[in-house]
């Protein structure tokens, strides 16, 4: 190995470390908002971030007197220029940085009525200095005051909009930066290992710099490599949770697919009809089933369709079934035999995208008569359920499938490193795990096996992946490129946040 000559070549070429965070905001101004929901509620909360936060509580309190750091206090809360009372409620002092955003912040809890509220906004907006503030302002400021990382910005956000309680988790751990937390982690090993490799690529011709820091750097980036890999392998569960997994009701015409979209959704929001046909649009329910999200959708009876309008609802629900994360398969139980092979045939005739996981729904089991056909109808491995629209008979079993199917979709957001909930995460890690990859194969692009001699080819293209699989661990974070992604991040959350 050429090691003389490859440390000789790499001097000199190293780039600089990463900053280590992007610039705190320099904005000297102080912006407020209703951070409550808008509407009339019983109590609205109106904060107030930056220097002029204190100016403005002692404005509208009508006394110098700021009450202690973090304790609530009953105020009269006044217009500054009138000196008129609008309301009478508690006030809180944050000074910065133990805020939300870092600077200081106010808060005032006044009466949710739409009169007091829009009374102490103008109130504010009329003090010198204060401006109403952008959508997710209050969370751009945290960030850049390093009070939260991007994807813990992110989880704050997915928080908010979470309708499940499976989403709130996930989000909730994302907000808490354990994402984030994860990353540095990985960070934090790869400076090592870089620090390890450029000493040596510095000093590696003195005695006391062993060759065996090579060995140790392959090692370690060896191991981190596998962690990363592991990670995205875990699919797209955190997105899925994230979005809501897609099911798509599937079958021949009058089966009663409309019926259990209707029935799951609980109220007649699609046309049930024993027309055959009468389905043509794609209709979509976001449900909460067992805790996870679901985006359901109803769709055309898959038949040959003569009939223009028919046809095109049938090509609209083959083009939602190929972009399904789950298939719910109705057949009408009276016109199937119940065998195997039978069922595996109608479910294969219904062409579900290949590897997407089916239920297969029996449906109108009341006409069977008795107590319907015995539970021990199988296709393999696809879950089976017997149901009646009609009657609600086999309702908790579907319920059940259906959850079992969302949690192997979706995993368990408590439990395991947390997933990787924007498709930018993957994006970034995969391109991290890909310059890992390339570590140790030199110039020639070959193998990429690195040999427990520490034989790993060119040492500065070898160094330079790890810098490049460290910028795109940064880029998840924030601590890199993060002004490319902060307009589509915080363009999704709402004034006040
Ligand atoms: P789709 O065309 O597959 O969407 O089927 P629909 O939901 O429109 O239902 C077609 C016909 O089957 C209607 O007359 C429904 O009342 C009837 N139907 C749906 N579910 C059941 C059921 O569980 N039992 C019985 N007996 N009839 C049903």
């Amino acid at each position: 190995m050429a090691l003389r000559g490859a440390v000789r070549a790499a001097r000199g070429r190293w780039a600089r470390p990463l900053s280590s965070a992007v610039t705190p905001a320099g904005t000297g101004d102080t912006i407020f908002a209703l951070s409550s929901g808008p509407g009339r509620c019983g109590v609205a909360v109106i904060r107030a971030s930056g220097p002029g936060s204190r100016g403005a509580l002692q404005s509208l309190t009508g006394t110098p007197e700021i009450p202690p750091p973090r304790v609530m206090a009953l105020r009269h809360i006044r217009d500054p220029q009138s000196a008129e009372t609008l309301d009478r409620g508690l006030v809180v002092w944050f000074p910065g940085p133990r805020s939300f955003t870092g600077e200081d912040c106010a808060e005032l809890h006044v009466h949710g009525g739409p009169a007091v509220v829009s009374g102490v906004l103008q109130a504010l907006g009329r003090v010198p200095g204060l401006r109403p503030a952008e959508p997710g302002e209050f969370t751009l400021r945290a960030f850049r005051r390093g009070k939260l990382d991007l994807a813990a910005a992110e989880g704050l956000r997915d928080l908010l909009a979470a309708r499940t309680e499976a989403q709130r988790r996930q989000a909730l751990r994302h907000m808490e930066g354990e994402l984030g937390r994860l990353c540095r982690r990985w960070s934090r090993a790869l400076t090592q290992a870089l620090a390890h490799l450029e000493a040596f690529i510095d000093f590696g011709e003195d005695e006391d710099v062993e060759e065996e820091v090579l060995r140790q750097v392959a090692v370690t980036v060896r191991a981190l490599e596998r962690d990363i890999r592991a990670q995205l392998r875990d699919g797209r569960r955190g997105e899925l949770l994230r979005a809501g997994v897609r099911a798509v009701i599937a079958g021949p015409p009058n089966v009663g697919k409309s019926s259990l979209f209707n029935l799951l959704c609980r109220r007649p929001a699609a046309i049930v009809s024993p027309m055959a046909g009468t389905t043509r649009d794609v209709l979509e329910v976001t449900l909460d089933i067992g805790g996870y999200p679901l985006v359901l959708s109803d769709t055309a009876g898959l038949r040959h369709a003569t009939d223009p309008v028919e046809h095109e609802g049938v090509t609209r629900a083959r083009a939602r079934l190929s972009q399904a994360d789950l298939v719910l398969a109705v057949l009408d139980v009276t016109s199937v035999s119940p065998t195997p092979v039978a069922l595996g045939a109608a479910l294969a005739a219904l062409e579900p995208p290949p590897g997407v996981p089916c239920v297969l729904v029996l449906n109108k089991a009341d006409l069977l008569g008795g107590h319907g056909r015995s539970p021990s109808v199988t296709c393999g491995a696809t879950p089976v359920t017997l149901l009646s629209c009609h009657t609600g008979q086999g309702l908790p079993e579907l319920l059940e499938v259906l959850t079992q199917q969302l949690v192997q979709l979706c995993g368990d957001p408590l439990s395991g490193s947390p997933s990787l909930t924007q498709s930018r995460h993957s994006r970034h890690l995969g391109a991290c795990a890909a310059a890992l990859a390339r570590f140790g194969r030199g110039d020639s692009g070959d193998s990429g096996d690195i040999g427990d001699s520490g034989d790993i080819g060119d040492l500065a293209v070898a160094a330079e992946q790890l810098r490049l699989a460290r910028r795109e661990l940064g880029r998840i974070t924030g601590q890199v490129g993060a002004e490319e992604v902060l307009e589509i991040i915080f363009r999704d959350f709402c004034v006040g946040k």
